[in-house]
């Protein structure tokens, strides 16, 4: 796929590094959306300095496909919610608990989904006027978009997933025409469609049909246990280039399954966990990267984390980086 994004304009090392997509927001930006409204000046201030801190902290790491870090978002969901025509926000009577002590609080969906403005161009152009490296274009998926929601009006998931699709689809035109080379499609709830995965693919083709030529498309996932051992071989079925699945946090056992199957994308594993603030050593992910090119082409792959990093510290969050910065330089000293 790397003569994709050549014909793109970009031009990757071997053994690309990037990350999934959140970092955690600094206290003073947190400090700030619990005292301002959105709207406020002092907020968006807070975004941008944080913004900025991100984009230099992996341009320093020498990454090579950056992320904007989502310091606009709540959470990846709500996000949406606020910004698509008709859903509603929650209220603290609807509290989810995700894991650990995480709460969220999911939006309702209360009338036909629409998308009305670009949600994701604004944060995207910032963070690609900082940098020369490529910033990927993040949107969250029409499946998780729909599970963590309270649906309210369709009463199916089949048409409300769809509906969310199509709402994406003008959003990923727009980012397109716009200049956005690399889309990241987040579909962390994959690991609970087992028995929907049809939706899911008519989801995708709806969403990328007649785009593929204008960009390159990842799809991340995570956490999806022994499910996304039977998952696997649909995956590939997927009209996106890369997938970008959790790897590290299950000890790479995924590989495994990998090893089954022709590599016909490129695929984007996991290096370090997320879910635990415990460091991995260089060299222990250096080795994994190794284990990897065993399986999988050394074009095809790209190294990251297991999944955003916003429920890590600051300071924790950027070791995580340092330690997938120096086994790749490691391993592509080797490669
Ligand atoms: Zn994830």
């Amino acid at each position: 796929m790397s003569e994709k994004l050549s014909r793109l304009g970009i031009d990757l090392p071997l053994l690309p590094l990037t990350t999934v997509g959140s970092f955690p927001k600094p206290s003073y930006l947190l400090a700030a959306r619990r005292k301002y409204k959105k709207e406020s000046q002092l907020l968006k201030n807070a975004e941008t300095n944080a913004t900025r801190y991100w984009i230099s902290a992996q341009e320093r790491l020498d990454f090579d496909v950056l992320v904007h870090g989502e310091m606009e978002r709540g959470d990846m969901v709500a996000y949406f919610g606020e910004e698509l025509e008709g859903f509603m926000p929650g209220g603290k009577e609807d509290l989810v608990r995700s894991y650990g002590n995480r709460f969220w609080i999911p939006p309702h969906i209360v009338s036909p989904v629409r998308w009305k403005e670009p949600l994701t161009l604004g944060a995207w152009e910032f963070a690609q006027s900082l940098t020369k490296k490529p910033v990927k274009g993040m949107l969250t998926g029409p499946a998780t978009i729909h599970d963590w929601s309270l649906d309210r009006f369709y009463g199916n998931r089949h048409t409300t997933v769809l509906a969310i699709a199509q709402a994406l689809r003008y959003e990923i035109d727009v980012l397109i025409q716009n200049g956005v080379k690399i889309i990241q499609i987040d579909e962390p709830s994959l690991a609970q469609t087992e028995f929907f995965f049809d939706t899911i693919l008519e989801a995708f083709h709806i969403m990328i049909d007649g785009l593929s030529e204008k960009a390159y498309f990842i799809m991340h996932t995570c956490y999806g246990e022994d499910i996304f051992e039977s998952l696997y071989p649909r995956m590939l079925e997927l009209p996106v280039d890369n997938l970008d699945i959790e790897t590290a946090n299950s000890g790479m056992k995924f590989l495994h399954t990998i090893e089954r199957f022709p590599v016909v994308k490129d695929l984007s594993l996991g290096f370090v966990d997320v879910h635990t603030r415990d460091l991995e050593r260089v060299d222990t992910v250096r080795d994994w990267m190794r284990l990897a090119l065993t399986i999988i082409p050394k074009e095809k792959l790209w190294l990251g984390p297991d999944c955003g990093l916003k429920t890590r510290t600051v300071g924790d969050a950027e070791l995580k980086l340092v330690v997938l910065s120096a086994a790749r330089d490691m391993i592509r000293a080797c490669v």
